[in-house]
């Protein structure tokens, strides 16, 4: 028996469930299939395990810091990396299933488990059913890379780091990307000996100077060792103790044993035995499905949309486009999805929040600005005499006085720049900023009392 739909989504991560179920919500027949796992990347081995591993992490210091707020806590605390894998599988599994049963069924969508296939432009192959569907919408995602050296397989990407059974003493973080930058902190704080290491002058490419800089700093006081301008020639020994040759500077340096290598370096979309070179769906030199302004493919009918397109590999922006999709095809509203000020949060120890332009993109844009800068310790650290330092940072444009760039580096970051992300996307100035009344006691305050610029 054939299936015919008005629409069918190949992927079930975050953007493929939330387009397959606001199309449905319009009444229109949709179904979708997932080989794996329902929740897709963010739910199964991203977003979702790295939160609940950060919040683990911080607890080491919590403990610690504890003491200083009259607390005593009896032995010494330890923590115990089986334990908190049981626990992070348990609520995957109780998140995926709430995906499938709780989300995508009652919504009144069809789910099928199993590989798609496309086999012509309305036509899919599911595990040898033929399925076919006025539109089909592939949203798919990526997966993480490892360099192409010798004895790259035994390094692991962050897919196997969630499933490790034993929890590795020494550990070498390669990259310094998002993924690097959070599980070095991650792993940090859970008890490791972690060395970041990365080929770039300094970590988190593309991000303000001063905030590299400075998240630089608070990471190596924190008892990481970051290694810039360093690149790996091979991995020999074997998983458990990884014999890693390397060079920094161009210069080789001793070889190290590590219990385990995490290689960070970037993720590609997942492009392949899906039928896309056979129909003729366009692809970029990076592998990413080419879409237009309203995510249809160069076949039309074909949609795509997520971290299979590659603009912005982040679940919020799958998000968007899923909605933007299905308003512009399924609700008779046709409209752009907006990439202008996504703010960002990356949960490395501590926190990074920002939106917006660094101080060197907006100079090279050639705003004239005003810089405001502040550092300082936050409240909750002074009894526990917790060497972090927190900072703020404003890039305004003097002609406009709107706030172009906002960066913060401290205690939940993403939560103190969610909010703020509202105020520049609506266009705030600095004068709305200095109108707006302080919470007094909070770190956040200070990004509405800064009043004397530190450069322009
Ligand atoms: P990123 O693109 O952020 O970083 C890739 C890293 O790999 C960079 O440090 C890059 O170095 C390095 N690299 C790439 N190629 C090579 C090479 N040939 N040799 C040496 N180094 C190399 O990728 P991630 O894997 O960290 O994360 C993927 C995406 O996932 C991110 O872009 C982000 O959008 C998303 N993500 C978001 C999170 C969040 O929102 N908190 C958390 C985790 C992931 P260089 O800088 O020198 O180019």
């Amino acid at each position: 028996m054939n299936l015919h739909y008005d629409l069918f989504v190949i992927g079930g991560g975050s953007g493929g469930v939330r387009a397959s179920r606001m199309a449905a919500a319009t009444g229109a027949k949709v179904g979708i299939a997932e080989s794996y796992r329902w929740g897709g990347t963010c739910v199964i081995r991203g977003c979702v395990p790295k939160k609940l591993f950060s919040y683990a992490s911080h607890f080491g210091e919590e403990l610690h810091d504890a003491a200083g707020y009259g607390w005593s806590l009896g032995g010494s605390p330890s923590f115990n990396w089986k334990k908190l894998m049981a626990a992070k599988d348990a609520e995957i599994d109780r998140l995926e299933r709430v995906y499938e049963h709780s989300v995508l069924i009652p919504a009144g969508v069809e789910v099928h488990h199993g590989m798609a296939k496309l086999t012509g432009p309305n036509t899919i192959d599911l595990d040898g059913q033929t399925i076919t569907a006025d539109k089909i919408l592939i949203a798919v995602g990526g997966h993480p890379t490892r360099l192409p050296i010798p004895g790259a397989e035994l390094a692991m990407t962050s897919n196997e780091l969630f499933e490790l059974q034993d929890f590795p003493e020494k550990l070498l973080v390669y990259g310094s990307g998002y993924i690097a930058v959070e599980f070095a902190g991650i792993m940090n704080g859970l008890g490791a000996d972690v060395t970041l290491a990365f080929r770039a002058d300094k970590m988190l490419r593309g991000f303000d100077e001063d905030l590299r800089d400075h998240l630089t700093q608070q990471m190596e006081n924190k008892g990481i060792t970051v290694m810039p301008y360093t690149t790996l020639k091979a991995l020999g020994g074997q998983a458990g103790a990884v014999d890693v040759a390397w060079q920094q500077h161009g210069e080789d340096l001793p070889s190290q044993v590590f219990d385990q290598v995490l290689m960070a370096t970037g993720r590609r979309p997942n492009t392949h035995n899906l039928g896309l070179e056979e129909l003729g769906v366009a692809l970029s030199s990076h592998g990413a499905i080419e879409v237009d302004q309203h995510f249809e493919t160069s076949v039309p009918g074909i949609y795509a949309l997520g971290d299979v397109i590659d603009r912005v590999q982040l679940t919020p922006v799958a998000l968007g486009e899923a909605m933007a999709f299905v308003d512009t095809h399924f609700k008779g509203r046709p409209r752009r999805m907006d990439y202008s000020n996504i703010a960002t949060a990356v949960f490395s120890d501590p926190n990074v929040g920002t939106i917006g332009l660094s101080e060197e993109e907006a100079r090279a844009q050639g705003y004239d600005i005003a810089v405001y800068r502040s550092t300082g310790r936050a409240m909750k650290h002074v009894l526990p005499d917790r060497n972090e330092k927190m900072l703020m940072k404003l890039i305004v444009c003097r002609e406009s006085d709107r706030v172009l760039g906002l960066h913060f580096i401290g205690p939940d970051a993403g939560e103190v720049v969610q909010g703020f992300a509202v105020a520049m996307k609506m266009g705030a100035t600095k004068a709305d900023f200095d109108a707006t009344v302080g919470i007094h006691p909070t770190a956040a305050e200070e990004l509405v009392t800064m009043r004397a610029p530190v450069a322009s």
